[in-house]
């Protein structure tokens, strides 16, 4: 039987990567990734030598049969994205799906594992405090449904989890504020230097910001609750 295993990587700190996840990359015959420059530092802290080729969201379904016919010759495949859980608001889940397809009709010999590790998902819910259950959004649509999207939110029991880039942060905070969103946690740059974690109203937010605008950098996750 050959093996596609979907690998989690660090989110920030080169660190945070399992040793199962180190293992699999040093065992597997070639690498895919989002992004090989990425990948090339990890695989340099690490020393890990192999052969990386790669796989984005533009290229996924075309590498799919690339990795497929790879895997029915007996390869040991692994993906990686660029942070965190592939699949996770990252390509992934149309390689998975299309595998588990072929396989299911091919009755094909081969395995799809997980390899845990970071998201920035289950880190920032680690260290909010939030208690509350939630929804998870990921990236809101930038045009076409965002307006659905927001009124969901602010009509649901659940706090709502999302995923922001430091250009839009600013505008989503401001639509948050126009919702009356009672209150907003940001998890900004974790395992990084400048991790840090912000809560309050959407205006005692958008205030912070505009006091520290050093602080606008970074990547953001953000938990809605209204
Ligand atoms: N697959 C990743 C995961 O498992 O979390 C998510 C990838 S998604 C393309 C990138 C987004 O995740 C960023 O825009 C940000 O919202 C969030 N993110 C990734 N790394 C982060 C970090 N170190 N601190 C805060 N948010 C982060």
């Amino acid at each position: 039987m050959s093996t596609l295993s979907i690998v989690a990587t660090p989110i920030g700190n080169l660190e945070d990567i399992t040793l199962r996840a180190l293992r699999t990359l040093k065992e597997c015959d070639v690498i895919y990734a989002e992004d090989t420059r990425v990948i090339s530092k990890l695989l340099a802290k690490y020393e890990v030598k192999k052969s990386v080729q790669r796989l984005d969201a533009a290229t996924e379904i075309k590498k799919a049969d690339e990795i497929i016919a790879r895997l029915e010759a007996g390869e040991h495949v692994a993906f990686v994205s660029d942070a965190g859980t592939p699949g996770i608001s990252d390509p992934g889940a149309r390689l998975v799906s299309y595998a588990r397809d072929q396989i299911s009709r091919r009755d094909l010999d081969i395995k799809i594992e997980a390899i845990p590790g970071a998201s920035a998902l289950t880190t920032a819910l680690s260290i909010s405090g939030m208690e509350e259950v939630f929804t998870f959004l990921g990236f809101l649509p930038h045009k076409k449904g965002r307006q659905t999207a927001l009124k969901k939110m602010s009509e649901s029991e659940y706090a709502t989890v999302l995923y922001e880039s430091p250009h839009r942060i600013i505008k989503l905070l401001q639509e948050l504020e126009a919702l009356n969103a009672s209150k907003i946690i940001i998890a900004r740059e974790l395992t990084k230097i400048h991790e840090e974690v912000i809560s309050g109203t959407p205006t005692e937010i958008l205030e912070h910001f505009s006091n520290h605008e050093d602080t606008i950098r970074g990547e953001f996750v953000v938990i809605v609750s209204f």
